[in-house]
């Protein structure tokens, strides 16, 4: 069973707000009838395999959220798996923290605009450009791959090395590249990995990016199992006309179904 668990929450954002209402404007988007429940790759996700676990209550406030951990755990800890839907990026660690427990050694698949490697930012050792930062600490991960990335500074650059980050970097970046990650793997989408020409909906525009084409041909091909997966960053305050909401719906259908697929 896969549990898709909303996480709305976005305290720990740096520049603007308004990713808490993402998980309530996917699920709208999902159920509003615009699309069939049928994935690309054939799952009838109307057909059961996945439950909508709700959301994740969490405090208001910025910092570390072992709340969140806990209740992944406790949904691990049964053998099913999950689809987190943020909030910013900065629940991923407390997402990876319980994922770890139970996948140790694992690779992530991080896709993003950012690396989100800062030490800290603006005082926030738990911001949302941090996550990464403090996954690799914790030794939480064997591996973690990055695609998409074209922001790199001279800290964040430090920061990969000093971690064995694997950056595929979106100036070298063509379709059809495939990053190396051939076993499980855990999945780390922000939303803003994507052009903002597709994905408008998001607090950091960050033109450059992959189309919503190429990031679904990943989901498709690489071989996997995907142990665990989170979509984040999504600002409906900054959408425009539905068109991230969309794009959101879309990548949850295609990840949900490919869990499923191989939870079976
Ligand atoms: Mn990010
Ligand atoms: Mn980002």
């Amino acid at each position: 069973m896969v549990h898709l668990l909303g996480v709305p929450f976005d305290a720990n954002s740096s520049f603007l707000r308004g990713a808490a209402l993402a998980p309530a404007r996917i699920r709208e988007t999902l159920h509003s009838g615009s699309s069939n429940w049928f994935t690309e790759m054939g799952v009838d996700l109307a057909a059961g395999g996945w439950a909508d676990g709700g959301d994740v209550a969490l405090p208001p406030a910025p910092g570390d959220l072992p709340a969140l951990t806990t209740t992944v755990e406790g949904i691990l800890e049964r053998g099913d798996r999950v689809l987190a839907l943020g909030g910013d990026h900065s629940v991923t660690y407390p997402l990876v923290r319980a994922h770890a427990r139970y996948f140790p050694s694992l690779t992530i698949l991080h896709l993003d605009a950012h690396p989100d490697l800062y030490d800290s930012l603006d005082g926030n050792r738990f911001s949302h450009a941090c996550p990464f930062a403090r996954i690799m600490e914790d030794g939480l991960a064997a591996r973690l791959v990055q695609v998409g990335i074209r922001t790199l500074n001279s800290q964040q650059r430090d920061q990969a090395e000093r971690f064995g980050v694997e950056i595929i970097d979106m100036r070298d970046w063509s379709r059809g590249r495939r990053p190396d990650v051939s076993g499980p793997f855990y999945l780390s989408l922000d939303l803003d990995a994507l052009d903002p020409a597709y994905a408008p909906g998001v607090s950091h525009h960050e033109p450059g990016g992959l189309t919503t084409r190429e990031v679904i041909d990943l989901l498709h091909t690489l071989p996997g199992p995907l142990l665990g997966a989170d979509l984040v960053e999504f600002n409906p305050v900054r959408d425009a006309a539905g068109i991230t909401a969309a794009v959101a719906a879309k990548l949850v259908k295609e990840i949900l179904g490919r869990m499923i697929k191989e939870a079976s």
